[in-house]
């Protein structure tokens, strides 16, 4: 018994396969579209350091210039650059995760030895800007059953930026726990905190808030890589904060994975 018969004759089997074709084109179609939005958005981004290092190197040709000056134009290509760099290797990072291409490997691991570990690899970068890093956390462990590098990557970023939107004398706390399903933690600083209007826009891609354009650098990218890998994780990120007061972070992650 021929089962395809049983339901659709040839036709419909034909015209189901077109559908299905089309439907497929359709999605790719809107991947290519997401995909030129990303390139375009990056080309714009890629403009402001190229037009820097443009200007410095005609500033350079001066023949005027004291050592000292030169010294600092070569300074500031050289920051131009590593901005560049950072360009490239988070939108690499980001696209891949767009693509669904990064693979996950999930292993169960205590989410508080994860964060001792972020906290002691930042606590230099940390003490060289005048700001502690202290972390709180429940006694017992807060095993989780996730990608450890991903959630890492994470924690690392969260740190990274408490860091750099503080001040001399700022603080870091990093506080963690356990809700029935989930495991939670926090990072939250004391520094520049986020303007209301940009808040809702943080975690956009390449998306900068007005307090702190010119005077940080940054690509905008990190944050949504951050809610990305959170989100495949079936997790939540969220941010309260006030100008001039701080911003705190909130992940909150189910102990299983769901993917
Ligand atoms: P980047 O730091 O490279 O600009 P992110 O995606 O990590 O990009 O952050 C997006 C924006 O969110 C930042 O440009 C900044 O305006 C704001 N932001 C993120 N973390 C903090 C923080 N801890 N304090 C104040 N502002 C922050």
């Amino acid at each position: 018994v021929n089962k395809k018969q049983d339901y659709f004759n040839e036709q419909d089997v034909d015209v189901l396969t077109v559908l299905a074709a089309q439907a497929a084109i359709a999605v790719e179609n809107s991947r290519l579209y997401q995909q030129a939005d990303l390139i375009n958005e990056l080309v714009h981004e890629l403009r402001t350091p190229l037009a820097s290092i443009l200007t410095i190197a005609y500033l350079l040709k001066r023949s005027d210039l004291t050592n000292d000056q030169r010294q600092q134009f070569a300074e500031s290509i050289a920051e131009e650059v590593t901005r560049l760099n950072d360009l490239a290797s988070s939108y690499l990072e980001y696209s891949r995760l767009e693509a669904g291409r990064l693979t996950f490997s999930a292993t169960a691991f205590d989410l508080r030895n994860l964060l001792t570990e972020s906290c002691r690899t930042l606590r230099p970068k940390a003490e060289e800007a005048g700001i502690s890093i202290q972390m709180f956390s429940a006694d017992q462990p807060l095993f989780l059953t996730a990608d450890e590098n991903k959630i890492k990557q994470v924690v690392v970023n969260l740190l990274n930026n408490a860091i750099k939107y503080n001040q001399t004398g700022g603080r870091v706390l990093v506080n963690a726990w356990k809700n029935g399903d989930s495991v939670s933690f926090s990072i939250q600083d004391n520094g520049v905190g986020i303007p209301e209007a940009d808040l809702p826009h943080v975690f956009e891609k390449f998306y900068r808030a007005h307090n702190i354009q010119e005077a940080y650098p940054g690509t905008g990218l990190g944050l949504s890589i951050c809610n990305r890998i959170i989100e495949i994780h079936g997790g939540t990120i969220t941010v309260q904060s006030q100008v001039n007061a701080g911003s705190t972070f909130t992940v909150e992650l189910p102990v299983n994975v769901k993917k």
